[in-house]
């Protein structure tokens, strides 16, 4: 941009509608704990030599690791993650247009998805958390969910973390959500037998008949689930994927093979109590040689070129569906980050703010 086309910009400041946390969590968040803000104001352009960039934010991706981040810091549940500052708009992953660039890897027009405000409008200096939109052939959303963090997290978290071999039995939890439908079509072009556990019949009919899970049941109506798991697997479960935690761990762990895998992605039973259950059949573990294993989708991150060529096609050969629950409007937000951990959402949940 000139000095004069930069300078006659300046004049445009908008006002910026934001989330904001109200105050710390405890227990189940609620929609009273979030706060819709347009008090605050914003330069539309860059101050010069600043290296920063203006983000239109278009997508938002509502996730649980965002109830770690509600905690108080000085809870007696820690958590490794700084948490969201009440007052401040939440943080977390988007999808945006670059409206005005004052660093050489971004120009004004450029799609972009990574780290971002809760806002209309972000200004930022993190440009290491943003990622350039390579692929304009897909749905644009799709950079906050199968081809960004939940995309990375079902490939890491199931390829490298489980070495999955053809006809092994794999079992995933919470699996019709953003991470979960992804595993288990994963685990199905493997040649693996699936099935998914999920909260209601809707998301039992979507793993059955969309994801084309070889089978699927509502965790809410089984009295008993290690009754549960020794009828959907009379042979036992090779693969475990661990989105759930507590009882459902529990039970998994008396139904592991020899030498079975669990992959540890997340335990979201357990982010809202006070205080999280035990689990007692540990000594599993030892008994079948299960290796256990957590990771985070960080230490994935180095894989993206390989996973956009391995999912690109399969995508656009729809041989992989991908659900999304879209809320609309910043309006929406508290709703549907408090849904996440009721399972009111079908598929990956993220809000729409704008269109480019
Ligand atoms: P999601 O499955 O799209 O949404 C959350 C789902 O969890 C809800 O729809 C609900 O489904 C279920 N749920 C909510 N509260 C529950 C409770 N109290 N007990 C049992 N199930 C409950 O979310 P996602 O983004 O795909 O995340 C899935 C898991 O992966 C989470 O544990 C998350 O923390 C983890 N994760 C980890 C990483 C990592 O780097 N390790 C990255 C991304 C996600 P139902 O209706 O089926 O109950």
């Amino acid at each position: 941009m000139s000095g004069i086309d930069k300078s006659a910009a300046e004049a445009e400041v908008v006002r910026n509608k934001q989330l904001l946390l109200k105050d710390h969590v405890i227990g189940f968040p609620k929609e009273s704990d979030f706060i819709i803000s347009t008090e605050n104001a914003i330069s539309l352009n860059v101050p010069e030599n600043s290296k920063g960039v203006l983000l239109k934010n278009l997508y938002l991706s509502c996730d649980p690791y965002f109830r770690a981040l509600m905690i108080k810091p000085d809870h007696s549940i820690k958590t490794p993650f700084p948490a969201f500052t009440p007052g401040l708009p939440l943080y977390g992953y988007g999808v945006a247009k670059v409206l005005d660039s004052e660093h050489q890897n971004f120009k004004k027009g450029d799609l972009v998805w990574g780290t971002t405000g809760w806002e209309e409008y972000t200004l930022t200096t993190q440009t290491n958390s943003l990622f350039k939109v390579e692929n304009t052939n897909v749905h644009l959303s799709y950079y906050v969910g199968i081809l960004g963090l939940a995309g990375i997290t079902a490939y890491g978290g199931f390829f490298d973390v489980c070495h999955p071999k053809k006809r092994e039995k794999v079992f995933v939890s919470a699996a019709a959500g953003a991470v979960g439908q992804l595993v288990g079509q994963f685990a199905k072009l493997t040649g693996c037998y699936v099935v998914g556990s999920a909260g209601s019949k809707e998301k039992v009919d979507h793993l059955k008949n969309k994801f084309r899970f070889d089978d699927a049941f509502n965790y809410k109506e089984e009295d008993d689930l290690d009754a549960a798991l020794k009828r959907y697997f009379p042979e036992g479960i090779d693969i475990y994927f661990e989105n759930f935690g507590g009882k459902m761990l529990d039970a998994v762990l008396q139904n592991m093979n020899m030498n079975g895998r669990i992959s540890v992605c997340g335990m979201i039973s357990q982010y809202n109590l006070e205080k999280t259950e035990g689990v007692h059949n540990l000594m599993w573990l030892f008994y079948k040689r299960i290796t256990m294993r957590g990771f985070s989708a960080f230490e994935f991150y180095h894989l993206f070129p390989k996973f956009a060529e391995f999912v690109l096609p399969h995508i656009q050969e729809n041989r992989l569906i991908y659900v999304e629950d879209i809320a609309e409007g910043m309006e929406s937000g508290p709703s549907a980050l408090v849904g996440l951990f009721s399972g009111r959402n079908v598929g990956k949940q993220l809000v729409f703010v704008a269109r480019e």
